[in-house]
């Protein structure tokens, strides 16, 4: 049993400052050594933390939702050790997959990533995703990527290649692999890189891409080398450098951008620069459909879009936590609706205590301190391992249901601000369950009796889960359906 009753719930005092250290010791596992290992700012108390954000143009699927979520956990439980933390998270809105998609839409590739832009702000929000520090446009800092990409060419690390692309000379770094464990040849080998004629190894990448004749005036701008746009990776390279320094303490993404993304920015910065570009890396697993790979292709492809019209944004939030954000994460209607059950039962108990809002002082520091304390406190064997943190909550639940107490539901709801959850009024969410209103839920069963009819199961099972999951209960009977609101058990 977790001794978490050691930890006293946060006393509300606006004077007291967040501790300069750590209460506990943190550690993280970074890719660089492929071990868990002791985690310390660079700079004491100030932690500043790089993740790779979207390419604005298209709506984000469940698979950004899962690495936006990983990442905001990291924000929230560094900032609740007491650091200040400086989170960047850039947007990539210069790319070519915009300038296709633009011209697609017959609009201007502002506009298209605006829109884009504020949809991905829309769907992030819903799941809790707190606004990082600095949220950087590309575009916004071409003459940084001109500037580094010169000091490139300057050491002899970038060429000027046939097709007038400048291309970053990857055997010129001899670093290039680190992060993914493996040496030049063998990535080579390991990736089917494409060969291009005029690059002198294939592995060699695209610092500044030549404008093309066809392409729309606002996906160009003046370099020393004439008209053209950044490559993917010197973006993150500079704007890292712009807004965090030289060399910073946390980057992440995607396990996908490991190789070759983030050892592309790696080969830039420290070629560039000449000190270490990142000390801890981390990247969050993939995320399939129901055990396949998720694509268009197979029609298991689901924006955060689609699926918060089934399930609440908390509900996917807390379904996603419940995977170490390392591993695999399966994604199964199943498994939703079981999320949306546990999640409820998190509401029940803060129900049960009737548990004051919190005061102006919680929600000035909801997770700051004794909360964050605890679950730094029972981590076994890293930091950020949300499976570990939530079987605490339900065991405070539990604790809840029993005793009724509120400063233990107090702590409930401290701790699950740590992980982003449980921020809502419980009586309000757990209503929210019953806001379908009558006709609709008629419209539904009509609709579930019609699929039965036509011999449809499969149909009818799924609009009776997706009645499930906002918490309405159906029951047959001979004489017809009637239905009942889930019970707070
Ligand atoms: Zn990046």
């Amino acid at each position: 049993m977790r001794n978490f009753w050691a930890w006293a719930p946060p006393r509300p005092s606006a004077a007291r400052p967040p501790p300069a250290a750590p209460p506990r010791p943190l550690r993280t596992h970074t890719a660089l050594t492929r071990r868990v290992e002791p985690f310390e700012p660079i700079e004491p108390g100030h932690v500043r933390m790089y993740v790779c954000g979207m390419t604005v143009y298209d709506l984000c699927h469940i698979g950004h939702a899962r690495m936006m979520v990983a990442f905001d956990v990291v924000y929230r439980w560094l900032r609740a050790q007491g650091w200040r933390v400086t989170y960047v998270r850039n947007i990539t809105d210069i790319d070519d997959k915009i300038i296709k998609r633009a011209l697609e839409r017959g609009m201007s590739i502002r506009a298209l990533t605006d829109e884009m832009i504020a949809a991905m702000h829309r769907d992030i929000g819903a799941l809790g995703v707190l606004p990082p520090t600095h949220e950087p446009r590309a575009t916004a800092y071409v003459p940084q990527m001109v500037d580094m990409i010169v000091q490139l060419q300057a050491k002899g690390l970038a060429y000027r290649a046939g097709s007038g692309d400048v291309d970053f000379a990857v055997r010129k770094f001899p670093g290039y692999g680190k992060l993914s464990g493996r040496s030049v040849d063998e990535l080579r080998a390991g990736e089917r890189v494409a060969v291009g004629d005029d690059k002198l190894d294939p592995l060699d990448f695209v610092l500044w891409k030549a404008a093309k004749p066809d392409e729309p005036s606002d996906a160009r701008w003046d370099s020393p080398w004439g008209p053209g746009r950044p490559g993917w990776h010197i973006e993150c390279s500079a704007m890292a450098c712009a807004l965090l320094g030289e060399t910073f303490d946390l980057h992440g993404g995607g396990l996908d951008l490991q190789f070759p993304h983030h050892e592309n920015e790696i080969a830039q910065s420290e070629g560039a620069h000449g000190v270490p570009f990142a000390r801890t890396w981390m990247h969050n697993g993939f995320l399939n459909v129901d055990d396949e790979k998720m694509s268009k292709s197979l029609g298991n492809f689901f924006t955060i879009a689609d699926v918060l019209r089934k399930v609440d944004g908390e509900t996917l939030r807390l379904f996603m936590l419940r995977t170490h954000y390392r591993s695999p994460l399966n994604f199964a209607d199943t498994l939703l609706d079981d999320a949306r059950s546990a999640l409820r039962r998190l509401y029940t108990a803060l129900d049960g205590a009737a548990l004051p809002p919190p005061d102006a002082d919680e929600i000035a520091a909801p997770s700051i301190d004794g909360g964050g304390a605890a679950l730094a406190g029972l981590d076994p064997a890293e930091a950020c391992a949300p499976p570990a943190a939530l079987a605490v909550l339900f065991e405070l639940a539990a604790e809840v249901n029993r005793s009724r107490d509120v400063a233990t539901a107090r702590l409930l709801r401290t701790l699950g601000g740590t992980l982003g959850l449980l921020q809502q009024n419980p009586r309000e969410f757990l209503q929210a369950g019953a806001t379908l209103d009558e006709a609709a839920i008629a419209e539904r069963i009509a609709a579930r009796a019609a699929a039965k009819k036509a011999r449809d199961f499969a149909g009818a099972d799924r609009i009776r889960d997706e009645l499930a999951a906002q918490g309405i209960v159906l029951q047959d009977s001979p004489q017809g359906t009637t239905w009942t609101t889930a019970s707070r058990g």
